[in-house]
């Protein structure tokens, strides 16, 4: 099939019938239930850009049919612009909003199969699975979601490498069909909307014996037997899209996943039992490379759009003269600019990698995902400083069709705006803000791609700093 539409990806999803909780009930549609249909839908439009645009979202395989450019394996540095350039379309329809759009998983596994030599080196099958999988997730044009931390009981026993094994999804059994899995992980964002579940290490394991049942990668199936999405509380409440413009349409949900014996079949089994390959997989494939490209483009189309809703604030409480609000925007002209600085940087260096794939420069990446944890707090709290008491004076869709609107009509028009586009404006800054959707967004942000303080330890590891500490130690050592 190829490159799919939204209603193939909606009719899809309502067949799949995965076992999904939500608010302690069975959710027996997505597409339908009033929690996650809105985002559904919203997924289902990126799709549809596909087919209104082939040019830009799509390219041609060897067989002449078109695939979703996020699946690409890149021959050259142009490869990888455009594929950032199709990230950008699909990250501008949410403002950013959307962190988990099919193409953040799509260029992952791209990557995976490009280094099916690092899987065939644990177990030949390995390697073919991984390049059979990559062909049938871009034939299918399949949303996915993928699943990396193990629950924690104990923090003690988190820090010094161990897995709680009693609550980690580990091997029970092995099978001449495949693994059998039990145990739960947390999280995955848009599970209830996806239709393939990656599952792979993220956190280091310890080598030492019994460590090799928790050293797994595989895909499955979201409707696979003794598998369970439990939903968060949902943030979309169904207020229409004036009253709560984001998490009518973006709310990409959060679950916890729980294996109860869950059978993966061998042909869907990366990697079992090597705990080497485990800890090492994201860097040595450069799947987080691919990753970090989708994300960089976010951060940047992010940044811009907090960017236009702090200007659109300025201009419409007549603000945009004020020092602290210009000293304000410049600050969050900086942060867009970095992360486009970044993306360009890292696609301008992009050079071809061990396994002859294309990627995108690591370090300005690793640059901007370090930061933008850092930065983006920062940007939503500039939205709460420039706004202040209008994020509360802002009354719903239903009183503008109520008695009330000759007074709202009088009372909250500004110099720069009607009340109706005033309010609207606010209330998508308190979305953006001080909603729960505006809060999880947040916490998104300092967290989806790991915790911030291992990242930046990792970053260290990573940057050679001999040489500069040679030079400061050369200027110490002159005598003249
Ligand atoms: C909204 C949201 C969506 C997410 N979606 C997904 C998803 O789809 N798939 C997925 O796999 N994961 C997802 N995650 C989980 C994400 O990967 C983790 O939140 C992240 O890796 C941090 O791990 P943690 O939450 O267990 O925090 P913890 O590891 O518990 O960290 C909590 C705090 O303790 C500190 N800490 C912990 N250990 C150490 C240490 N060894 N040294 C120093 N400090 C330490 C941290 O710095 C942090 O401040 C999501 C998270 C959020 C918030």
């Amino acid at each position: 099939m190829g490159a799919r539409s939204g209603n193939n990806y909606l009719s899809a999803l309502r067949k799949l019938k995965a076992e999904v909780w939500l608010g302690g009930a069975r959710v027996e549609d997505p597409t339908t239930h009033p929690a996650l249909r809105n985002c559904a839908n919203s997924i289902a439009s990126l799709y549809d850009m596909q087919v209104e645009h082939p040019e830009a979202m799509t390219y041609r395989l060897e067989d002449g049919g078109r695939a979703g450019l996020s699946f690409i394996q890149p021959r050259s540095a142009e490869d990888v612009r455009r594929r950032g350039a199709m990230f950008r379309r699909w990250a501008e329809f949410s403002g950013g909003m959307l962190g988990r759009t099919p193409d953040y998983l799509n260029a992952s596994i791209a990557a995976l199969a490009a280094a099916w030599k690092f899987f065939a080196a644990s177990d030949p099958r390995f390697g073919e699975n991984i390049q059979a999988y990559y062909r049938r997730a871009r034939e299918h044009d399949w949303c996915a979601t993928h699943t990396l931390l193990n629950p924690r009981a104990s923090r003690a026993a988190g820090w010094a490498g161990h897995t709680d094994a009693e609550l980690a999804l580990r091997v029970v059994e092995k099978t001449g069909e495949g693994v059998i899995v039990s145990g739960a992980r947390i999280l995955a964002t848009l599970g209830p909307l996806a239709e393939e579940l990656l599952v792979f290490p993220s956190t280091v394991l310890k080598e030492e014996p019994g460590a090799e049942q928790f050293a797994l990668a595989f895909a499955i199936n979201c409707n696979a037997r003794g598998l369970k999405f439990i939903c968060r509380e949902p943030l979309d409440l169904g207020r229409s899209h004036f009253d709560a413009p984001l998490a009518s349409r973006f709310e990409e949900m959060d679950c916890v996943v729980v294996f109860d014996r869950v059978l993966i079949p061998w042909e869907r089994v990366f990697l079992c039992g090597d705990i080497a390959r485990c800890n090492v997989v994201y860097a040595e494939t450069n799947a987080v490379v691919n990753m970090m490209h989708q994300v960089v483009v976010k951060n940047a189309v992010k940044a811009e759009f907090l960017l236009g809703l702090a200007a659109k604030i300025a201009e419409v409480s007549d603000s945009m003269s004020l020092p602290h609000v210009r000293d304000r925007l410049a600050e969050m002209i900086i942060a867009a600019q970095l992360m486009r600085s970044s993306l360009r940087a890292a696609e301008a260096d992009a050079h071809q990698d061990q396994w002859g794939e294309f990627v995108p420069d690591r370090p300005p990446l690793d640059a901007a995902r370090n930061l933008f944890p850092r930065l983006y707090p920062r940007l939503v709290e500039i939205i709460q400083l420039n706004s202040s008491s209008s994020l509360m004076a802002a009354p719903s869709e239903a009183d503008f069709a109520s008695a009330l609107l000759p007074d709202l009509e009088r009372y909250l028009a500004t110099a720069g705006a009607l009340a109706r586009d005033r309010v609207a404006l606010y209330r998508l800054a308190w979305d953006v803000a001080g909603s729960a959707f505006g809060g999880r967004q947040v916490l998104y942000e300092r967290f989806f791609f790991g915790d911030p303080v291992r990242m930046a330890s990792a970053l260290v590891d990573a940057t050679d700093l001999k040489p500069l500490v040679a030079r400061v130690d050369e200027l110490l050592q002159r005598r003249g």
